[in-house]
C-alpha cells in the first residue's frame, strides 16, 4: 500500500498577544513559535505516523522555511523526493495571531503552492503506479487540483478530496474524479448553501451532493462525529468521547486515518470509524503535524474502544 499526497506545504508563524491588535496598532506579544503545517503536509505526516508508505509532491520555497519543511516531514516518514524547492518564491505561511481573549487571526499566503503547475502533475505521474490512493486539498490552484485528479483516476488510483479552503468557483466538475470527498461542516454548507450542523442536515447535503454527482460523501461534524453517504447507502459514526485540548487538524487527522483504512481495503465504516479515531487522538494534542497519533497510540485506543 502507497499513498501520495498531493498539496500544501507550509509554515506557520504563531504570535500570542493579550488581545487582536487595531488596524495600525503596534502590540508587544507574549509568545511567538513557528511550526509546520499545510493541508498537505499534515495529512502526509497523519498517514506516515500511522505507519504506511507516503509520498508528497509539493513545492516550498526559497526561504530557511524550506529546509525545516522538508526536514520535519522526513522525521515523520513522509518520503519527500516529491518536493521541489521553487527558486523564485517563499514558502507557504500562514500568519497567525492568538489572543489571550480567544480570538485569533490567520492570513494565509500561498507562496510556492500557489505555483504547482503542469511540471508537478509530471512528478505526481511517478508515484501513481504504486499508489493506492491520492489525497487532494484545495491550498493549491484549482486547476491543477482537477488535473491531479484526473491524472490519478485515469492511473486507476483513488482519489479523495478535502475541500478546504472551498473556492469561490464550483466544484461540480471535479465530482466525477473524486471517489471520497470529506468537507467538514463548515465546507458543506459553503458547497451546498445551507447551513450543516447535524447528522440530518448532513444528510441532506450528501443528497444534494449526490444529485450534482459526487460520489462517496463525508461530512465532519467535529464533536459529534461524522456521516457517511454513497450514492445507495448512509451511516453516522459518533465521535469517540476523549477530553479535546485542541481541536487543530482535526480534519486532518481524520484524513490520513480514513485514507490509510481505504489503502488497506478496509470497509467504508471501518475507515470511518478510524478517520474518527485519528480525529479523536489529534484533539488530545497540541497543534498540528505534532497532534498525529503514531501507530501505537492508534492501535491502542482502536482496541480500548
Ligand atoms: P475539521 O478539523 O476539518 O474542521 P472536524 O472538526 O469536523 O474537522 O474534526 C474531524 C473529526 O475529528 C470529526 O469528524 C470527529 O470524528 C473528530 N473530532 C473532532 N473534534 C472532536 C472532539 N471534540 N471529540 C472527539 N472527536 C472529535
Amino acid at each position: 500500500m502507497t499513498l501520495v499526497v498531493f498539496g500544501s506545504v507550509n509554515m506557520d508563524l504563531v504570535s500570542r498577544t493579550p488581545r487582536l491588535p487595531a488596524p495600525g496598532e503596534t502590540l508587544i506579544g507574549s509568545d511567538f513559535y513557528t511550526t509546520p503545517g499545510g493541508k498537505g503536509a499534515n495529512q502526509a505526516v497523519a498517514i506516515a505516523r500511522l505507519g504506511l508508505p507516503t509520498h508528497l509532491v509539493g513545492r516550498v520555497g526559497n526561504d530557511a522555511f524550506g529546509p525545516e519543511l522538508l526536514a520535519a516531514l522526513g522525521q515523520a516518514g513522509v518520503d519527500t523526493r516529491g518536493v521541489v524547492v521553487d527558486d523564485s518564491v517563499h514558502s507557504g505561511v500562514a500568519v497567525i495571531t492568538v489572543a489571550d481573549t480567544g480570538e485569533n487571526q490567520i492570513i494565509g499566503v500561498l507562496g510556492a503552492n500557489d505555483r504547482l503547475d503542469q511540471t508537478d502533475i509530471q512528478r505526481l505521474e511517478r508515484y501513481l503506479p504504486a499508489a493506492d490512493l491520492l489525497l487532494l486539498q484545495l491550498e493549491i490552484p484549482l486547476a491543477i487540483a482537477q488535473a491531479a485528479a484526473q491524472t490519478a483516476k485515469q492511473a486507476g488510483v483513488k482519489v479523495m478530496l478535502d475541500p478546504a479552503p472551498v473556492p469561490p468557483e464550483s466544484l461540480i466538475s471535479l465530482y466525477p474524479w473524486v471517489d471520497f470527498l470529506l468537507p467538514n461542516e463548515v465546507e458543506a454548507s459553503q458547497l451546498v448553501g445551507f447551513p450543516v450542523t447535524s447528522p440530518a442536515t448532513a444528510a441532506q447535503a450528501a443528497a444534494h451532493l449526490h444529485q450534482q454527482g459526487a460520489n462517496t460523501v463525508i461530512i465532519k461534524l467535529g464533536a459529534q462525529g461524522a456521516y457517511c453517504a454513497t450514492p445507495t447507502n448512509s451511516f453516522f459514526v459518533p465521535a469517540f468521547a476523549v477530553t479535546a485540548i485542541d481541536t487543530v487538524a482535526a480534519g486532518d487527522a481524520f484524513a490520513g486515518g480514513f485514507a490509510a483504512a481505504i489503502a488497506q481495503s478496509l470497509s467504508l465504516i471501518q475507515a470511518v470509524h478510524w478517520g474518527c479515531a485519528a480525529g479523536a487522538l489529534a484533539t488530545t494534542q497540541v497543534g498540528a503535524q505534532t497532534a498525529m497519533p503514531d501507530r501505537a497510540t492508534f492501535d491502542s485506543f482502536l482496541a480500548q474502544h
